[in-house]
């Protein structure tokens, strides 16, 4: 069986972490991704970048098994998990943060026990105290509502939640979503951190900009489609990307 390491065949990286190829997805008579492929290699962050619509939360659902593939594979450190069940996912170490990414209506402390739903208590325990060091702020308020929070609080809290099960790929839509360009900022700065401490796998679905600088692969979906794959330099270089997510002319 496969495994995660990597190796090159030609210009090509075999063994990423996650692998998607030719992927079709929908939802009842409407289909959604047409033959979109993507990967992202161990400890690599990704981001996914579309307009509303373009597809970004059916691609991510699809990996995180919410929503089953028509077509296609979808291949995660080294098995095929194109059929698997959501909670086999989680278990082989792949995290999905939603939109919203957390329980309203749970304590934070739930929230974060729910994260790690499969590991033991004193595991949990642990984690949790990690995730409260990373984010002070859901220490002090552990008793709380989630609903209760801020909305950068809540991504926080989201992040966190996630990482209870310490995945080994983190897949993330929409973290900016609703959150003023300060808490935006705050948002990628703490994702960076963690990219960094944790050697984690990002995939972070976003049609903010602000997330680019920290992708080390960057991908474009359209209607269904990846259109792009590049660096953040290539990216910049293209002049009808530069016109539609950077507002600047050519
Ligand atoms: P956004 O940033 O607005 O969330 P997105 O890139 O994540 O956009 P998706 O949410 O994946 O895009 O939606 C892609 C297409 O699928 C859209 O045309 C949307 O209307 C449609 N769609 C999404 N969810 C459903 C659903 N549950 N039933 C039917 N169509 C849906």
């Amino acid at each position: 069986m496969m495994r995660s390491s990597r190796f090159f065949w030609g210009d090509r990286v075999m063994g990423d972490l996650l692998d998607v190829e030719a992927l079709e997805s929908g939802y009842g008579l409407i289909q959604v991704l047409w033959g979109s492929s993507l990967s992202v290699a161990c400890n690599q962050s990704v981001v996914l970048l579309g307009v509303n619509g373009a597809g970004k939360t059916t691609l991510l659902k699809t990996i995180a098994g919410l929503l089953d593939a028509r077509k296609g594979t979808i291949t995660f450190d080294g098995n095929d998990i194109t059929r698997a069940k959501p909670n086999v996912r989680i278990a082989s170490g792949i995290g999905y943060m939603s939109e919203l990414g957390i329980f309203p209506n749970l304590t934070i402390e739930e929230n974060l026990q729910l994260g790690g739903y499969f590991r033991s208590e004193k595991e949990n325990r642990i984690r949790a105290d990690q995730m409260y060091d990373y984010f002070p702020d859901l220490r002090e308020y552990r008793k709380k509502m989630g609903g209760s929070l801020s909305g950068g609080q809540r991504k926080m809290l989201g992040v966190a939640k996630t990482l209870m099960a310490h995945p080994k790929l983190v897949i993330m839509d929409e973290p900016s979503s609703g959150l003023s360009p300060k808490f935006v900022k705050k948002v990628v700065e703490v994702l960076k951190l963690l990219h960094e401490q944790e050697k984690v796998s990002m995939l972070i679905a976003e049609q903010n900009v602000s997330f680019i600088d920290f992708a080390q692969k960057i991908y474009i979906l359209d209607k269904g489609r990846v259109t792009f794959d590049g660096d953040v330099e290539e990216l910049k270089q293209n002049d009808t990307i530069r016109e539609t997510y950077f507002g600047i002319a050519h």
